[in-house]
């Protein structure tokens, strides 16, 4: 219909049309989230060098990474349990709630726990036409204690300051009352700090105990925990991520024979990387950044005696690792 200039339109057909674009607006979302399931079952995005769905949705569509997130994430449930087709379109079934539905799922999974496609419709039943606080409730009461033990965020907010979530159980809880008692009621954040400050010394004394060379702390662990004292997302080892530009050799070689990485490690080379991947291009200098399938790479490779230590590993997606162990002239399966 040819619209008049819409600030003459008398309130009652302004208020008819707005809600005439809006249905149209859900519509065409819908009918993009249709494309999207194809798109993701051909995998056609790789066809755009994308390595991602949801680098799909954000270099080339154009949406910001949260909503990339929730059309994935909408496109994941309605693959898995097609039912929820008819739910997101009659409008019942939002995409913000098909998200955090799918984004549950993957945490149970994630704990080693299956999701089921009946309980899947079930939570969706459940959680239909609920608000998104709602939904976050409902959706913890049934989480199982290990997906929440599991759930960790690590968020950068500002150049020096990242935020930290992650639920603790009742015994950690007292703990920590404890020491608050103890140290008489310090902020939570200078808790935290003491605490790493009294880990890392500790560590850093277990660890002088077992070197050879005399010194008291090794070039690596004092990355480490300049990692973890900062508490912010840095990239400054970003610059030594191609072979050609590493140091010598025998720095990067193991003591040890395993392919054991702990926790702490992981975590460090995280809070590095900000979970994303670390690939630069040597030619462009560009950062790859995607956070698609991300896999712990050793920069000097394991296979030719490269070690488990945080400064030997960085963050790659599928296809930069796989880059990388073609430049050493290694095949990764
Ligand atoms: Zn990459």
């Amino acid at each position: 219909m040819n619209n008049p200039v819409r600030s003459k339109l008398s309130d009652e057909n302004l208020l008819k049309e707005t809600f005439d674009a809006s249905k149209k607006e859900k519509q065409a979302t819908f009918e993009l989230l249709k494309y999207l399931v194809q798109v993701d079952e051909r995998r056609a995005y790789a066809t755009l060098d994308c390595s991602s769905l949801f680098e799909y949705v954000v270099k080339v569509l154009g949406f910001s990474e949260t909503q990339a997130s929730e059309r994935v994430n909408s496109v994941r449930l309605m693959r898995a349990v097609p039912e929820a087709e008819d739910k997101i379109k009659n409008g019942s079934l939002s995409m913000t709630t098909a998200s955090q539905i799918h984004r549950f799922s993957k945490q149970e999974k994630k704990a080693g726990n299956v999701v089921t496609k009946s309980e899947t419709l079930e939570i969706i039943e459940t959680c239909s036409s609920q608000s998104k606080r709602e939904v976050e409730k409902i959706l913890f009461s049934k989480a199982s204690a290990e997906a929440k033990e599991a759930q960790e965020k690590i968020r950068e907010v500002s150049e020096d300051l990242t935020e930290l979530r992650f639920y603790i159980p009742e015994a950690t809880f007292k703990k920590l009352n404890e020491v608050r008692n103890l140290l008489g009621n310090e902020s939570l954040k200078d808790i935290f700090a003491q605490a790493l400050d009294s880990l890392i010394q500790e560590k850093r004394r277990k660890k002088g105990m077992v070197l050879e060379d005399g010194n008291n702390v090794k070039p690596c662990d004092q990355t480490a925990s300049t990692a973890i004292a900062s508490s912010t997302a840095e990239s400054n080892s970003t610059s030594k991520l191609h072979p050609s530009t590493l140091p010598a050799k025998e720095k990067f070689q193991k003591k040890i024979q395993s392919r054991f990485i702990s926790i702490h490690t992981k975590r460090i080379v995280s809070q590095r990387s900000g979970n994303r991947c670390e690939y630069i291009n040597p030619k462009t200098k560009m950062r790859c950044s995607s956070q698609y399938k991300l896999e712990l790479d050793h920069e000097f490779p394991f296979a030719l005696g490269g070690n488990n230590e945080a400064s030997n590993l960085t963050h790659k997606c599928r296809q930069h690792n796989l880059k990388a162990a073609e430049e050493w002239g290694l095949c990764k399966s």
